[in-house]
Parts: C-alpha cells; structure tokens; sequence
C-alpha cells in the first residue's frame, strides 16, 4: 500500500473513490500482493523442488482462485464444496489436495472419484479407505507430530490434545493398516497450526516428517502445510521465509539424497498469500464518549469480520479519511446486539462520524467467515488487477437471505 501525502490508497486507488463507489461495508484485495507474496515464497525456496498448494479455505472467491493458479499454485481443499470451486477455476484435480478432518468415508469417496489427492488424517477412514480401494488411488497421510506450534490455542493443531492428524505414536498400526490392505502411500503431511514466527518449528517438524518417510517407500511428496505468520502492523514481525527456504532446502535435498528419490516438498499456505492482499473497509455511523472510553462504532460487525472476537486477533485500523491527523485512543466497535469490537484502546488519527476505517490483513479468514448474523447482508467484495477496480461480488440482501425459508400458511 503505497501513500501518497493526503490520500488513502489501496495499489494507486483512492479508497474514499471506492467506498464511493461501492458503498460500505466493503472488502478489497489486492491481486499485485497476492502475486508478490507467491513470488517470494517460490524465491525463497527456488533450489528445491517445491510446490504450493493454496490453503483456499482463508479466501475462495473464484477469482481469487483463478489469480493463485496463473500464479503457478495448486490447491489445498477441506470440503467436497472447495474441490469443486477449485476445479470450477479451472485446476486440473492433479493440483488440489484434499485434507479434510472428521469428514465421512461417502465424502472422501466422492472426491476421490474427481481425482484429487487424498490426505487421510485418521485410522478409520484409513482402513476403510484401503478395504475399498486398496492401492488403486495412491493416497497421502496427515500425521500429527506433537509439536505446540503457533498463535494461540484455537489454531494450532499439532499439540497432544488436537483432533488433526494421526499422532506419530500410532505408526505401527499405520504400517499395519497399509500392509494389510495394500494401500499406496505416495505423500506424508503434517500441519502445525497457524502463525507460527519461529523457523525451527518448521525445521523440527520436517525432521520428523523425514524420519516417518524412511518407513514409507513410495513416496512422492512431503508435504509441510503452512503456519506462516505475516507481519499485522507496520512494526510487527513475519516468518522470515529466506531464512527458513535456505536452511529448509538443503536439509531436503539432503534427505532426497538419502531416500534415494527426488521428492516433492509442498507447502499449504492460507493466510500468506492472501492476508495482507485484503483491507475492509467500514463507515464510522457514530463516535460516543462514555465515561471510560471512546468508541468509534462502525457499519458493520463480527458477523462481517469474527477474527477479533474469535481469535482475540490484532487487525491493524488505520483512518482513510485523515490518514495524518493527530493520533487518540478508540476503542473501534461493531452494530452487533453483543460485544463486538475491533480494536481496544487503538491510536487512530482522530475520527470523525462519516469517516471511513481501513481495517487491514482482511484477505484471510474475513469475507469467508462472514455471516448473517442480526439478519445483516454480507459485503460485496472488490479486487483491483491492473491498476483498476473490479466487483468481484454483488452486496448481499435481505432477499438472499430470505431464498432458502419456507413460510408456512398458518
Ligand atoms: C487452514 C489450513 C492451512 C492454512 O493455514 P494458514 O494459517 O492460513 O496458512 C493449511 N493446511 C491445512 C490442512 C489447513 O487446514
């Protein structure tokens, strides 16, 4: 996001001309950064053979999904839906995973017949799997390696107590399982959590990972999920990807070396990709002085944009309409009929009713965890590709909501 001395602007467009445009609640992306940021991930790693599988689940409108794939990408699906946006996109199935978690046998089944890849994160369904298939489609693991990886509690998944995965200590039964019912093993995972700033993380899972793949003979993968974490505001930290693609690269091609075959070393990012790609923008309907603070309450809420009160995450605010002026303390809040804030005691260059907020890191896990709540249409959403801005997506109104309900006559 390139400032000039008075405008507020998302790549070289004036984001008081878009929320003119399109009104408010809104959310933008931005397709230059969706591309940089692939770019330096496949940098970072350009002496292995890596490959990046979109965690789509952080943001799946369609042209989102067509940017990543002339990106070079493929997918990383969790839901027989997102398979089949993804191939609606136009992947070829060869490109998406399939990684769901709790998710039945006729589900795996179904995807399995589009010819993705299946990643089996439990026993049951491995054995069910390997009873109707046997080795006809080759199949990957998700393993949980027991390491507290990541932001908080809620999203990290390799810890003791996560449901993710098959933990490490169950590999007998693994082994026992693919002998008896032939099963082909061509691809090991495992991911983590989310957000995780530390890159030894990454390089003791991957040991880990190594250590299973010398049990597994026929792999052609070893995929690491993701877990990146980008920076939230101008003065915070993200994974230095450099660092761990150097120091990441030459224990995998050493490994390769000894496991006597060129694997392929996938990683599944969500957020990374797509977070900083996104900004929300919302109208400020009223600023009201209590006795203890003051609130800046905007047109829209937790049913537009839950990570602040879900994750308790950071979303960086910044005021589009006085982008220079002198910084007070806000606590930025929501309409919802419950307690629905943004931002706690934020320093945001004084606000004005009418003024527009630019909520940032908004690209991932925002639109697509929108809801209905307090009977609320969702947003529409932009993109802006070459320098100029696109709807991508229609306001919703009370009238799609209304679609699916059948009104009795009583
Ligand atoms: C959610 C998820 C990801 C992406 O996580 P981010 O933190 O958004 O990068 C990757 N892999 C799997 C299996 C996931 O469930």
């Amino acid at each position: 996001m390139v400032q000039s001395n008075e405008k507020y602007l998302i790549e070289n467009i004036e984001v008081l001309k878009l929320t003119e445009k399109y009104g408010t609640p809104l959310y933008v992306y931005s397709a230059n950064k969706i591309e940089s940021q692939y770019k330096r991930l496949t940098d970072a790693f350009s002496t292995t053979n890596m490959k990046v599988r979109y965690a789509c689940k952080a943001l799946t409108n369609l042209n989102i999904l067509k940017i990543i794939k002339r990106c070079g990408s493929g997918l990383d699906t969790v839901s027989i839906q997102e398979v089949t946006l993804g191939l609606k996109a136009g992947f070829d199935p060869k490109e998406i995973i399939f990684t769901p978690n709790g998710i039945s046998i006729d589900e795996i089944n179904e995807a399995a017949a589009l010819g993705v890849t299946i990643n089996i994160d439990n026993i049951s369904i491995l054995e069910q799997f390997g009873n109707q298939h046997g080795g006809s489609i080759p199949i990957g693991i998700r393993i949980n390696p027991h390491i507290m990886a990541g932001g908080n509690y809620q999203i990290s998944t390799g810890h003791i107590d996560s449901k993710f995965g098959i933990s490490i200590h169950q590999l007998r039964h693994v082994e026992r399982v693919v002998e008896t019912t032939g099963l082909h093993v061509k691809g090991l995972h495992m991911h983590t959590g989310s957000e995780i700033l530390d890159i030894d993380v990454f390089l003791r899972g991957v040991e880990i990972l190594f250590e299973t793949a010398r049990g597994f003979p026929n792999l052609q993968f070893l995929d690491l999920g993701s877990g990146f974490k980008v920076p939230l505001s101008p003065d915070s930290e993200g994974t230095d990807i450099e660092s761990l693609g150097a120091e990441l690269s030459e224990k995998f091609n050493a490994f390769c070396k000894e496991y006597g075959r060129e694997l392929e070393l996938w990683f599944e990012p969500g957020k990374y990709l797509v977070s900083e790609a996104g900004t929300f923008l919302a109208k400020v309907n009223v600023v009201k002085q209590t006795t203890a603070t003051v609130f800046a309450g905007i047109d829209s809420g937790f049913n537009h944009l839950i990570r602040p009160m879900f994750y308790n995450a950071y979303q960086h605010i910044v005021n589009a309409s006085n982008p220079h002026g002198v910084q007070r303390i806000y606590t930025v809040s929501g309409y919802i009929c419950e307690t629905d804030n943004f931002a706690w005691d934020r320093k945001i260059s004084e606000i004005k009713e009418g003024d527009v907020l630019a909520i940032h890191n908004a690209g991932a896990y925002g639109f697509e965890m929108s809801s209905n709540y307090n009977s609320r249409p969702r947003p529409p959403e932009v993109l802006i590709m070459d320098g100029e801005d696109h709807l991508i997506r229609k306001r919703e109104e009370l009238e799609d909501n209304l679609r699916n309900q059948i009104l009795l006559d009583f």
